[in-house]
């Protein structure tokens, strides 16, 4: 029998999610069906439990429901409790609801997919979200020397800095406080969506550096068209959006996909 998934969200209907575990589920040979269902903005909890009575197994959570998923949840993982979010759930046999989150693995796992070594290394994170919450763990369990959060309300990142300093170098403030180079630039704020760019210094990447921009679209965001010409190598979020979808798949299926041919396809699909 063919087991149920989907991704619920609102607007739903641009997903590359069905997209993505379509090619997993045939390149692995899982009998799988994904959706994308737009729950209303008051009804993720009914959507969901529906979809469970209507045979679902499991789902990806995207906007605006990771922070509802993570209270729904009756049981949740440690990275979940870290991140404040849930973006995959998973049916127990028991009829319980269990919530993680794969966005903040998704992401290292793109930096190594593109050999980049994060051991030792200066790293700056725009932005101080859901998704930043999220990255923080994996990124300081890789050891870099410091991570730097900056963010347009300076409280949120030294709360985040604080929230996470059990980990190793981290520190939180303002656009006006990042002070140095860096190896990596990470922008995990929304500014991108609206065509905008957070105050920067002029000087911000060490010899080598790469930026790192979470969103992805037809075209380099604003973020990576300035990162460009300051000498940075570029990548954008298409990598993190198709390594969150493997880890999720395997949470699910207990088999892990390869993610080159989708995100070749993916890449294609953008044309650039
Ligand atoms: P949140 O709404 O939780 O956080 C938004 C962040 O962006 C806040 O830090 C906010 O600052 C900042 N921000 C918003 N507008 C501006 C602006 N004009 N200038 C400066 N800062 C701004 O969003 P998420 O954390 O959930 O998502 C962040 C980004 O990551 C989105 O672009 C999302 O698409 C992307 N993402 C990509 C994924 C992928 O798979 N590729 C997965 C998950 C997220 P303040 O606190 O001051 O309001």
């Amino acid at each position: 029998m063919t087991d149920r998934y989907c991704v619920f969200g609102h607007p739903v209907e641009h997903s590359k999610s069905p997209l993505i575990h379509a090619e997993f589920a045939h390149q692995t040979g899982q009998s799988i069906e994904y959706s994308a269902i737009e729950a209303p903005l008051d009804g993720f909890v009914d959507a969901w439990r529906q979809f469970v009575a209507d045979g679902g197994r499991g789902a990806n959570v995207t906007l605006p429901f990771k922070q509802t998923a993570f209270e729904m949840c009756d049981t949740l993982s440690h990275r979940a409790k870290r991140a404040g979010a849930v973006n995959t759930l998973i049916l127990g046999g028991n009829g319980r609801t269990y919530g993680d989150t794969t966005d903040g693995v998704g992401l290292v796992r793109d930096l190594a997919y593109h050999r980049l070594e994060l051991a030792g290394k200066r790293i700056l994170v725009l932005g101080a979200g859901g998704a930043v919450r999220g990255l923080l763990e994996p990124l300081l369990q890789k050891a870099p020397s410091e991570v730097v959060i900056a963010n347009r309300t300076a409280t949120k990142a030294q709360q985040l800095a604080d929230d996470f300093a059990d980990l190793g170098k981290v520190q939180g403030g303002g656009y006006e406080d990042i002070q140095g180079t860096f190896d990596l630039v990470i922008n995990g704020t929304s500014a991108s969506l609206a065509g905008d760019l957070p105050p920067l210094p002029e000087q911000l990447f060490n010899k080598g550096g790469w930026a790192y921009d979470m969103m992805y679209g037809s075209e380099p965001t604003v973020f990576l068209q300035w990162a460009g010409p300051r000498g940075a190598k570029l990548l954008d979020g298409l990598g993190m959006l198709v390594e969150q979808a493997a880890e999720s798949f395997f949470l699910w299926r207990n088999v892990h996909p390869d993610t080159s041919m989708v995100r070749d396809t993916l890449r294609q699909s953008l044309n650039y």
